[in-house]
């Protein structure tokens, strides 16, 4: 069985949906696995995702799983599924306002703190239950939240993240998207935990160096 077969026979019980990471991988990598059925891809750099939208078969759909500058949002606005990576209120007006420029709507997955470890990027899950108003970005699909555990061995801790972020999204929904339907992603999970991630409750998993081999 192919590594992406063997992967998705595991996501299978849950219906865990799978992003296949393709960031730093050519394009005949990613055409082997969407030759495979594979259409869901993750890419971390604008620049490289928009090369990669432009030369690729256009029912992949695009998501945007890395740090984004506000400035670089016009340049993905018109194409991309979904922007994982969402951690600060500017950027989620741009969003909005890049969307509606493009007369479409786009998922998004609001990125909250839950390593240990000092991170630089993702919400603080206090400050975005204060500050967060939903009613304010309308062409912005909330879809869910996405978490990175702690980079350790010790997968107790990892688990714990990932449960952190599981209760988490249980009281944001219930201030936040008590009435939508669409609030209902948990993006966790990748190559080194996506196993503990699914047994906690992911929906998504974001998986790289896995299915394409180690990134240089
Ligand atoms: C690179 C990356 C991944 C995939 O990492 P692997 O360990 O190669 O599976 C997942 N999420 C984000 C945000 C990444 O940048």
């Amino acid at each position: 069985m192919s590594k992406l077969k063997t992967i998705l026979a595991e996501l299978a019980p849950t219906a865990t949906t799978l992003v296949a990471v393709s960031k730093t991988k050519p394009n005949e990598a990613i055409l082997s696995l969407y030759d495979q059925g594979q259409r869901i891809f993750g890419e971390n750099r604008v620049q490289e995702l928009v090369q990669k939208y432009e030369s690729l078969p256009r029912d992949i759909e695009w998501h945007m799983i890395g740090h984004l500058q506000k400035n670089k949002v016009k340049y993905i606005a018109h194409f991309v599924e979904m922007i994982h990576s969402v951690d600060n209120l500017a950027l989620l007006k741009v969003i909005d306002k890049k969307a509606a420029d493009n007369e479409r709507k786009i998922k998004v997955l609001l990125q909250v703190k839950i390593a240990e470890e000092e991170s630089k990027y993702g919400f603080d899950s206090n400050t975005l239950m204060e500050d967060l108003n939903p009613g304010d970005f309308p062409n912005v699909i909330f879809s869910g939240l996405m978490g990175m555990a702690t980079f350790t061995e010790d997968m107790d801790q990892v688990r714990n993240e990932f449960k952190k972020l599981l209760v988490f999204k249980e009281n944001i929904k219930e201030k936040h998207f008590s009435k939508s339907d669409t609030f209902k992603e948990v993006s966790i999970g990748m190559s080194g935990d996506y196993k503990i991630a699914i047994e906690e409750g992911s929906t998504m998993v974001r998986i790289g160096s896995l299915l394409f081999g180690r990134r240089d």
